[in-house]
């Protein structure tokens, strides 16, 4: 079995010994400078750096190497081209999430074209003057709560639907706090202004008092009139995305290797495990040799979200890949790497150690049992 000291993993990862040290004793592990930690142990520390730890191929194959698969380190500026804006809905229910993203399909025109049927990938691309718009299907609550938690973050601006005649309501709130604590933009998008009982200024009151001041009041937070049901304000409210994005300045290497996130997964009775894929950085081909969580394979097929089978996907594209060994959970980080057996490699590892894990807490909750009846 392949092991590293740790003043070798310290190296590796360009740290201090004494700091990989207090880092295995968080992790319950008692080491010193020039013990052999396992490569399970040695991946968890690498992987809080953001860092995948890999069994080098070729002719010295007990070598511990590391590569950056986890795309933490920074892009050469002279990399970086403009990508465009993934956007997450939010809000209340019944405020008019899925009614605003249908209205907004309808407005890209392309989507129209072929049939009008577009397939659900769990996300959907609109075209404005020409610019790109990605938007995630995931209702934003969940695409903020079960990726964040996974570390996760696959929005650049969510826009906060908010229904003229109700209000801010709870799951309103959470949704502000969401966004704040993500640092991603928000924009207000007032939605039922058709209905006779609208009353925007009390939403501009009511948001005013969870410290969103709208451009209108001498703020700073764009708020549009919009009714997703009579298709009003929708133009606007896209305007308003792509001038957002335009300040945020989003910006990806697209001549590397893939890297991403999963937005949704499953079985597919024919078709094997099927994952919607967001690509975030790099270029993602088909036969590209990729890791999704515990999941590895070749890309067989990419599905892009007007149904069509694509062989390449840059930065902020989604699309439906199949190909995968099992279906990977929302969430979970993707990459290209080098070869099959890399792939491989990195997901049985992963494996093993999500059983180790599983095994220990279970361990850990059959003694809490134990204890407890005493
Ligand atoms: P969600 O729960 O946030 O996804 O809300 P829905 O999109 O399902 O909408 C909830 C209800 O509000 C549905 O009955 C919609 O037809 C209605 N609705 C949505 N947008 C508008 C609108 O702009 N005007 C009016 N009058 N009704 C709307
Ligand atoms: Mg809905």
């Amino acid at each position: 079995d392949s092991q590293l000291t740790v003043q070798e993993l310290a190296n590796k990862l360009d740290k201090n010994s004494s700091e990989i040290i207090m880092k295995l004793m968080k992790m319950g592990t008692m080491a010193t400078i020039n013990q052999e930690i396992s490569f399970e142990i040695a991946s968890l520390v690498a992987s809080e750096y953001g860092f995948e730890l890999v069994i080098a191929e070729g002719d010295n194959s007990e070598e511990l190497e590391i590569e950056t698969l986890m795309e933490i380190e920074e892009d050469k500026e002279e990399d970086l081209k403009q990508r465009p804006p993934v956007v997450t809905v939010m809000g209340h229910v019944d405020h008019g999430k899925t009614s605003l993203l249908d209205a907004i399909r309808k407005t890209d025109v392309t989507s129209g074209e072929a049939g009008g049927i577009t397939q659900h990938i769990g996300a959907s691309e609109v075209n404005i003057n020409g610019q790109k718009i990605v938007f995630l299907d995931t209702p934003g609550h969940e695409a903020f709560t079960s990726m964040r938690a996974r570390g996760a973050q696959v929005t650049d601006i969510a826009i906060l639907v908010v229904a003229a005649d109700d209000g801010i309501m709870p799951q309103t709130v959470e949704a502000i706090n969401h966004s704040k604590a993500a640092g991603v933009p928000l924009i207000v998008a007032i939605n039922k202004i058709d209905k006779p009982s609208a009353n925007p200024d009390k939403v501009k009151q009511e948001l005013a008092d969870q410290g969103l001041l709208v451009e209108d009041w001498g703020g700073e937070v764009i708020a549009v009139p919009v009714s997703a049901k009579k298709k009003e304000g929708i133009d606007t409210l896209l305007e308003m995305v792509l001038l957002v994005a335009e300040m945020e300045e989003l910006r990806a290497n697209p001549d590397k290797r893939a890297v991403g996130t999963v937005i949704e997964a499953e079985l597919d009775k024919g078709r094997g495990p099927v994952a919607t894929v967001l690509v975030q950085g790099g270029t993602l081909r088909v036969g590209d040799p990729i890791v999704a969580g515990l999941a590895f394979g070749k890309v067989r097929a990419m599905i892009n979200s007007k149904g069509k089978r694509v062989k390449v996907a840059g930065p902020s594209t989604a699309v439906e890949i199949l190909g995968l060994s099992e279906v990977p959970q929302g969430g979970d980080q993707f990459v290209s790497v080098p070869n099959d057996k890399i792939a491989r490699n990195v997901a049985e590892k992963r494996q093993q150690i999500a059983r180790d894990e599983m095994l220990k807490s279970n361990q850990r909750m059959s003694l809490d049992d134990f204890f407890s009846q005493m």
